[in-house]
């Protein structure tokens, strides 16, 4: 049985530890800052760091490569589609492997990047599935469409929203507060998105961080997941100044409104 940790770097980014006790190793999602880690290696002396996975090329996501693999025998699983600056195995859509113990599954969700992957560990024996996402799906938002098009990613997103209701959503940054508040502003009637935000803001003033969520959470207050809701569409109606948009048009008003939100 594995537990995960995140460990904190820059200013809002996690970096997921997954941890067997058992066998004393441990794997890595995303390690942008390599310092973290390490630290988490030394204050569990005997452990082995034996995986590294990466789910797109930003630096804040894989620029701790290089000095985790000469500090352990770490071996780095990385996107087929992307340039990393280092990758002992290429993945792609549909690829089945280990996380430690678990099965994971590989997912193509281009849009923040092109060759943006999750990963997704179906449930086991008592254990929810899982599910790494890098900066795709977000809590209560997603990622900014730096490469991708507004087609690509709302079909990525869909393709995570329809894995299974409790499904943990570990996503790579702490957005989740802000991102409540544009979802409110987006469907202020939303009885959801005042109980996630108060549940949050408690998690925040503990000095918690506010992850995984669920994608049944999702579903419910996501307003990304959310765009044909009648109370979202009249809102990005009136933003575009026209009516009838289709979906990937209230998609593509909804992220505009977000990045200067
Ligand atoms: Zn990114």
């Amino acid at each position: 049985m594995l537990s995960i940790e995140p460990l904190a770097a820059f200013n809002d980014n996690y970096i997921w530890l997954l941890a067997d006790a058992e066998q004393q190793r441990c794997a890595v999602i995303d390690p942008g800052d390599a310092s973290p880690v390490l630290a988490w290696l030394d204050a569990h002396p005997g452990w082995r760091l034996e995986q590294i996975f990466i789910t797109h090329h930003h630096a804040d996501h894989v620029a701790g490569c290089r000095a985790l693999q000469a500090a352990s025998a770490a071996r780095i699983h990385g996107p087929a589609g992307e340039r990393l600056p280092v990758c002992d195995q290429w993945l792609h859509d549909g690829d089945q492997l280990t996380l430690l113990d678990r099965p994971v599954q590989v997912l193509h969700v281009p849009g923040h990047t092109l060759g943006h992957i999750a990963l997704y560990c179906p449930r086991q024996d008592n254990q929810p599935p899982l599910l790494f996402c890098g900066d795709t799906l977000f809590a209560a938002g997603c990622g900014r469409l730096f490469e991708g098009s507004p087609a690509q990613m709302l079909a990525s997103l869909k393709r995570l929203a329809s894995l299974d209701d409790d499904c943990l959503v570990y996503c790579t940054h702490e957005y989740t507060l802000s991102n409540l508040r544009f979802a409110l502003a987006v469907e202020p009637s939303n009885p959801h998105l005042q109980v996630w935000q108060e549940r949050v803001t408690a998690q925040r003033q503990a000095g918690l961080c506010s992850l995984p969520s669920r994608i049944d959470e999702e579903k419910a207050g996501n307003p990304f997941l959310r765009c044909l809701q009648p109370e979202i569409r009249q809102q990005l109606e009136q933003r575009a100044g026209r009516t009838a948009l289709d979906e990937v048009e209230l998609f593509a008003t909804l992220r505009a409104w977000k990045d200067v939100f």
